[in-house]
């Protein structure tokens, strides 16, 4: 482990901004890591994939890239199995992994980008399925003490898009393994969402098993998704919002198809990127940023943007949206 001074982060964050690291240091085991807090140096940054961080700024004190790696399988019931992933490891290697040995669950969760320590931050969900519904549990260490801590499905408060580690926990934290829970056999297939079915059926796939769910999400999301390696984004920049259901219905007087999902306690989700489309912003470019021309919900890098940049794209949609709609959005990404 060697700490370096004064590295561009630009490597580091698939949103490509040019943010530069005071001191850096990869760690890759928890001895690293506790090597790396006995510098002193502080505050603190765990860093994983870079896939949901704005840079609008350098960050202060010490990065630590999180390149703690491992897939482990740690319990073996008749029906499932409990897996340890280690902090730093690549999501979507590991759900490569689970399909190729047959194990169930995380298949909905394909190609999402980003490390295994930094899904329950956001309690990562896609296509129906959340990282809370395999969840087990994790270890992180506290950046305070260095002492390892324990942290139960409980502990995390996973919410949508949000848990713990967002709130109270956040920047104290680093995420160092991950347990999770899944089936060997009469896997929960999920083909609900999206196109999932609608793909499958064009193969002709009538029953499908967890490698054609896998199969059918990296599609979609390939068509759909800009690729992080040509076109600088973070995914969904801005949380679907949950209102009372009478801001749906004003909504609805002036635009009678708004979509919308029903939630327990009589709330509704509305989609973000509808709202956002509505107010003119799918496609349009904004200096060296703009809003992806396939998914509103999407702020994209088109070269040499700066994070302030990509944060005042962001707070034009916001008032914009808040001013048509009188809802207002909330970012997914996390703002530095
Ligand atoms: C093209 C694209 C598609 C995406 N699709 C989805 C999607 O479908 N669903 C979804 O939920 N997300 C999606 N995302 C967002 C992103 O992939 C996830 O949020 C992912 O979990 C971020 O992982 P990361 O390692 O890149 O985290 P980073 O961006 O490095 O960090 C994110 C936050 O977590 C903290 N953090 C990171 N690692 C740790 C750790 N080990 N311990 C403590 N804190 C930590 C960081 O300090 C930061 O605050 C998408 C992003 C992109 C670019």
């Amino acid at each position: 482990m060697k700490i370096q001074e004064s590295v561009p982060l630009l490597p580091f964050n698939t949103f490509g901004l040019p943010a530069r690291a005071p001191n850096f240091a990869e760690i890759h085991s928890l001895q690293d890591l506790r090597e790396a807090l006995r510098s002193g140096i502080r505050p603190v940054f765990v860093l994983g994939g870079g896939s949901n961080v704005l840079f609008t700024r350098d960050p202060e004190g010490l990065v630590l890239k999180n390149s703690i790696r491992g897939i482990e399988v740690v319990r073996r019931f008749k029906n499932r199995i409990w897996v340890r992933i280690g902090g730093g490891e690549v999501w979507h290697n590991f759900v490569l992994w689970a399909v190729q040995n047959g194990y169930g669950g995380v298949e909905n969760l394909s190609l999402i980008p980003g490390t295994a320590g930094a899904a329950p931050v956001q309690n990562i969900g896609a296509y129906g399925v959340e990282l809370k519904d395999v969840f087990v549990g994790l270890q992180a260490v506290d950046l305070a003490t260095g002492r390892l801590r324990h942290f139960s499905r409980k502990d995390c408060r996973f919410g949508y898009r949000d848990s713990f580690f967002k709130k109270e926990g956040k920047g104290k934290y680093c995420i160092t393994s991950v347990t999770l829970s899944l089936t060997i056999q009469k896997h929960r297939i999920n083909v609900s969402y999206g196109d999932i079915l609608k793909i499958l059926e064009a193969e002709g796939i009538n029953q499908p098993g967890i490698a054609d769910v896998s199969r059918a999400i990296i599609q979609i999301r390939s068509s759909k998704l800009p690729d992080p390696a040509k076109t600088g984004n973070c995914g969904s920049f801005f949380k679907n919002p949950e209102t009372d259901r009478t801001v749906l219905e004003r909504i609805r007087l002036t635009h009678p198809n708004v979509p919308s999902y029903e939630l327990p306690g009589g709330r509704v989700k509305i989609p973000a990127g509808w709202l956002i489309e509505q107010c003119g912003w799918k496609g349009k470019r904004v200096g060296n940023t703009g809003c992806y021309e396939k998914q509103a919900l999407v702020l994209v890098n088109h070269g040499g943007a700066t994070g302030e940049e990509v944060k005042n794209l962001a707070f034009a949609i916001i008032g914009s949206v808040e001013q048509t709609f009188g809802v207002r959005l909330e970012p997914e990404v996390n703002i530095l």
